[in-house]
């Protein structure tokens, strides 16, 4: 849910230079001093993530938000289910009591900035499905697991059916509580990640069936619901599912002790190939701690290869795709937007406010705390 209370119009704010933006926003951060805190994504374009007070990817930086005691409005420069678990986390009850009362404010500084992942998932398809699958299994059975980047009515769902929340670092861990606690696993909304954590713990695609919410039972047959070990929502992230073999090969002939360093929301057949799969934060690591003269080829969002690249220019980094691969939601989020959104803070209206309901966000959290207590 959103509320958006104009005290001054976006529309002005378009035909500033870059250079006013970035002052007039210096000059609301300096007002609001502790009281604001920026986020930025990784995958934040540059002229915007410079004024952030905090960068990681979306748990990291909710979960910092939430620990901050002076913090009273967050304004996260990312797309909508990351300012969502921001909200639900800086608003647990617990939080809430420690500022006597007072709830932080999360804005999200343009509405349009949206995840086409999370959008894949709607709630009402998710809830169909399980009623589907209930007449050919236990759903007793079926532990539903949701990657982050979903709605907090998908994380709540989970919350609600025992089920639980990973990220692309801990997938694997969360996937291994998951099988503890019942045998199958209803894996949301991004196929990619769980077909390629379940393939390392030794699951094959035959017991993968792939759920098509636009299709009866998922376009399965009973049988291969029946056999199944992990249904795999189809879903992916626009940016990642670009990235090919082919781009692999091409790197290796051309470029000789190249490395291919990929996001595992990349297709199995990058995944499978490439020399390392691992999360944002492990692709940050991995380059950060490898010496000069490395070679890497980097299939992940187009705004994190070019900050590596300016970052570690002793090292050799190259885009993975010949194509331009980046978060287009997010992209959204531009200087126009930030300045317009903190000087309405300044003046004490909040826009673009995202404000997740009480129940859904009392369910998102089961599902949280589950994957914080999976070590
Ligand atoms: S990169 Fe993909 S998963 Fe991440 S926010 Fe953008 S569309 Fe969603």
């Amino acid at each position: 849910m959103s509320i958006t209370i104009e005290s001054y119009p976006f529309a002005p704010y378009r035909e500033l230079s870059n250079a006013e933006l970035c002052s007039r926003i210096q000059s609301a951060k300096q007002q609001l001093g502790s009281s604001l805190l920026i986020l930025g994504h990784h995958y934040q374009q540059d002229e915007v993530i410079e004024h952030a007070d905090l960068k990681g990817d979306s748990y990291q930086l909710s979960k910092l938000a939430a620990e901050s005691s002076d913090c009273r409005t967050i304004v996260f420069c990312g797309v909508h289910f990351m300012a969502e678990t921001a909200d639900i986390l800086a608003n647990r009850p617990d939080r809430i009591a420690i500022r006597g009362g007072e709830r932080v404010r999360v804005v999200l500084p343009d509405m349009a900035a949206g995840c086409s992942m999370a959008d894949m998932a709607a709630i009402r398809q998710v809830e169909a499905a399980w009623d589907q699958l209930g007449d050919v299994i236990d759903t007793n059975d079926l532990t539903p697991v949701t990657y982050i980047n979903s709605a907090a009515s998908l994380k709540a769902f989970c919350g609600k059916h025992g089920g639980i929340v990973c990220t692309s670092s801990n997938a694997k861990a969360v996937l291994e509580w998951a099988f503890k606690q019942r045998k199958r696993v209803f894996f949301f909304p991004d196929q990619h990640l769980g077909r390629n954590t379940s393939l390392k713990m030794g699951i094959t695609n035959e017991f993968m069936p792939v759920w098509n919410p636009h299709e009866e039972m998922g376009g399965n047959s009973r049988d291969a619901i029946d056999s199944s070990k992990v249904i795999l929502w189809k879903g992916h992230c626009s940016v990642h599912q670009m990235f090919q073999a082919d781009h692999v090969h091409s790197f290796r002939k051309r470029i000789d002790g190249i490395k291919i360093l990929v996001h595992p929301e990349c297709p199995q057949e990058v995944n499978d190939i490439a020399d390392i799969s691992g999360s944002t934060s492990k692709i940050i690591e991995t380059v950060k701690q490898s010496p000069p003269g490395s070679k890497w080829a980097i299939g992940t969002e187009l705004h994190l290869v070019d900050r590596l690249k300016k970052e570690h220019p002793e090292q050799e980094i190259h885009f993975l795709s010949p194509l331009v691969c980046m978060c287009a939601t997010m992209y959204r989020i531009d200087l126009a937007h930030l300045c317009w959104s903190l000087e309405n803070i300044v003046v004490g209206t909040i826009v673009n406010e995202i404000k997740v309901k009480e129940e859904t966000a009392r369910w998102s959290v089961v599902a949280l705390e589950r994957m914080l207590s999976v070590k």
